[in-house]
């Protein structure tokens, strides 16, 4: 079966179907089946699941009372039922033609007419042979017909060649069948296997081909590991006396955790192949000083750091407060994102270019092609799950291969963590500052605004600050932003003699760093703000949070919002608006973040209800996608999987190859990465 001799429309069919060799076929599984094997009297045949019965055509009737409509009388030895068809052919009602015999397949209900069948699937014609397996329905798309996928399928299947690419000593103790019998079993199941576990997925056969996807991505993950290994990257061993003098500088000791983590990444820097090290605390851990703290070894050792934001608001609070930091220390930290003037964009990409930028803080224009570092040897990028991995690829070439640091409030529950992240190493830091009083969460409905008010200036009276922060509109930003700004006219009205201000997505980057440092000063007390300060904002100070619509939010959002108060020692609260009335899912969604205060379940929660794909970019991940296997079912093959893969690249290599050919053909490149 040669894909690529098939007239062109077909190919381009098939490639619609994601279908481009004969493999592809092969895996092209069914999405249900029919079973046309057991032939029912009508008498006999049951309700609630579709049935082949066979009769003969007693009469045919067109009705044209309310709209046009066949009916057709079938009969067999048993009894007899009614035939309707609503939208019909000719061709059809010539099919039922007085005296035909035809087979039928499809549901018997109790209708107007008594026994009926609605748009069964017609044969005409009886005494065929029965089907001897069910029949598959593929997915297809416009164009070709069951019949027509069926007939490649079915060529696929016998023209190629399937070898097991795994013995039988590692298919025995799984319990797992071999290769080319589940695949042919799938395509055509026999009557005996009930369809519930063909449709769950359950059947061995099914569990075999997730087992090998499973596999496949496992040996995959390890192997680009191991890549990672051959290159070399500076040894960064420095004596430390510039982290020492950091620390020491600090007004706060660190923790047991945040100790813990930097020892796992000091270890890291000082090996021969890049780190690539994922960074995993909760929003408000303090992962932003083991990021200076790392980049002070790579400094002292003479190498560049790059630290890398999503957004220019979070890059330009890193920069002030990496610049308060280290800057006493001597180091030279360098500002550069896509918005600043020419001028100053030139000299700091000069400073990129001759290695004077010590630290070069930014956003992604830090990628763009004209910027070269001299000698990059640590790249962090915090909120890595903002990040696709083009951006981390662009990163890579950047620096020879630099030692990577990244990091995510967003935390990764264990079978994500085991199958698209394999080949990070994590540090958590587990464990919050202390003196952090916990936060209290509210749910208010929108009707008493007017209380929340009365509030905010309460908070602002005892010198407190307040974040408000808008809906996030999805369909519309510019329905956001006028939310906002009459927020910002509201609360600025109401709340006399309190300095109120205003941040949205559409302000120049130079406004919003003036408006966020006036916040950070005290000099708004009030920031009426669009989910812009969803990622790292921190200002200690701000203890009081509203939420408009929470209800719309996803629970992850809201909790890395929330995050943004309780960070200071005051008592912080989060009011969470609500419009009425709620849904039964939107009062689902808020009663978990209501009730959790650990981001950790939060997530969980979260990838229960809105699934793995939207969790940390996995999407735009480039780690292979999973077809099959789905990571909240298949956590045990998940397990296996991941021990035969430590077993196979250890024992024998020789089968990995082979495996990955099969399931990841032209995947090569993920080698490189
Ligand atoms: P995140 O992990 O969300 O990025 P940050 O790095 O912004 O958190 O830290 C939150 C706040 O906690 C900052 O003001 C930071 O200076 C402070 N902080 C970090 N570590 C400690 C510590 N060990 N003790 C007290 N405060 C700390
Ligand atoms: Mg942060």
């Amino acid at each position: 079966m040669q894909i690529n001799q098939l007239p062109p429309a077909q190919q381009q069919r098939l490639l619609k179907l994601g279908i481009s060799s004969a493999f592809d076929l092969i895996l092209h599984l069914p999405l249900r089946y029919e079973d046309e094997t057991h032939l029912y009297t009508i008498a006999d045949a049951p309700f609630g699941s579709p049935v082949l019965v066979e009769g003969e055509v007693l009469s045919c009737e067109v009705n044209y009372k309310l709209r046009k409509q066949l009916n057709a009388r079938v009969k067999d030895a048993s009894g007899s039922l009614v035939v309707r068809l609503m939208n019909f052919y000719p061709s059809q009602a010539q099919q039922l033609a007085v005296g035909k015999r035809v087979r039928l397949y499809g549901d018997i209900k109790h209708g107007y007419f008594g026994t009926e069948m609605v748009h069964p699937k017609i044969r005409v014609g009886g005494e065929v042979s029965l089907q001897e397996a069910l029949s598959p329905i593929y997915p297809t798309t416009a164009g070709m017909s069951q019949a027509q996928i069926a007939t490649f399928i079915a060529k696929a299947l016998r023209s190629t060649p399937l070898p097991d690419t795994l013995p039988e000593s590692i298919l025995a103790p799984l319990n797992l069948p071999d290769f080319a019998s589940s695949v042919q079993l799938l395509h055509a199941p026999t009557p005996d296997i009930p369809t519930v576990l063909l449709t769950a997925r359950t059947h061995p056969a099914w569990q075999r081909l997730k087992f090998d996807e499973l596999l496949a991505q496992q040996l995959s993950l390890r192997l680009a590991r191991a890549v990672r290994r051959e290159k070399t990257a500076p040894k960064i061993k420095p004596v430390g006396h510039l982290a020492a003098q950091l620390i020491a500088s600090l007004p706060f000791g660190l923790t047991g955790a945040q100790k813990r983590v930097l020892l796992e990444i000091t270890r890291d820097l000082a090996q021969k192949h890049p780190m690539q090290r994922l960074l995993q605390g909760d929003v408000g851990a303090g992962k932003t000083i083991i990021a200076a703290v790392a980049a002070c070894h790579a400094i002292e050792s003479g190498l560049q750091v790059s630290m890398l934001a999503p957004t220019e608001i979070l890059a330009e609070q890193h920069y002030q407060k990496l610049v308060s930091w280290l800057a006493p220390l001597g180091v030279n930290v360098v500002w550069l994102t896509g918005s600043l003037k020419a001028k100053a964009k030139r000299e700091a990409i000069a400073a990129a270019a001759d290695g004077s930028a010590q630290l070069l803080v930014g956003t992604h224009a830090i990628f763009q092609s004209s910027v070269e570092l001299k000698n990059l040897g640590l790249a962090i990028v915090d909120e890595q799950h903002r990040f696709g991995v083009a951006q981390r690829l662009a990163l890579r070439e950047k620096g020879q291969s630099p030692h990577q640091l990244m990091m995510s409030a967003t935390p990764i529950p264990r079978t994500l963590a085991m199958s698209f992240y394999a080949d990070l190493d994590v540090s958590v830091i587990d464990e919050l500052p202390p003196g952090r009083t916990p936060i209290v969460t509210k749910l208010i409905s929108d009707a008493r605004r007017d209380e929340v008010i009365e509030r905010i200036a309460a908070k602002v009276l005892e010198g407190r600050q307040v974040y408000w922060v808008c809906p996030l509109i999805e369909e519309s930003d510019t329905l956001q932003l006028q939310t906002a700004v009459d927020t910002h006219a509201q609360l600025a009205e109401e709340l006399e003699g309190i300095a109120v201000g205003l941040l949205h997505g559409r302000m120049k980057p130079e406004e919003k760093a003036a408006t966020m440092a006036a916040f950070q000063r005290n000099e708004i007390q009030v920031l009426v703000a669009t989910t812009v300060i969803e990622v790292g904002v921190d200002v200690p100070n701000a203890s009081l949070m509203v939420i408009e619509h929470a209800e719309r939010m996803g629970l992850s959002q809201l909790h890395q919002l929330r995050g943004r108060v309780g960070r200071g020692a005051h008592a912080s609260l989060c009011i969470l608006l609500y419009t009425t009335p709620l849904g039964d899912t939107a009062k689902a969604r808020l009663k978990v973040i209501y009730e959790n205060t650990d981001g950790f379940e939060i997530a969980r929660q979260d990838l229960h209800i809105r699934g793995p794909g939207d969790l940390a970019g996995v999407k735009q991940s480039g780690v292979p996608m999973l077809r099959f296997a789905d990571l909240e079912n298949d956590a045990d093959l998940l397990d296996a999987a991941r021990e035969v893969a430590e077993q196979i690249l250890q024992t024998q290599p020789q089968l990995a190859q082979p495996h990955l050919d099969r399931w990841l053909p032209g995947r090569e490149s993920l080698l490189k990465v």
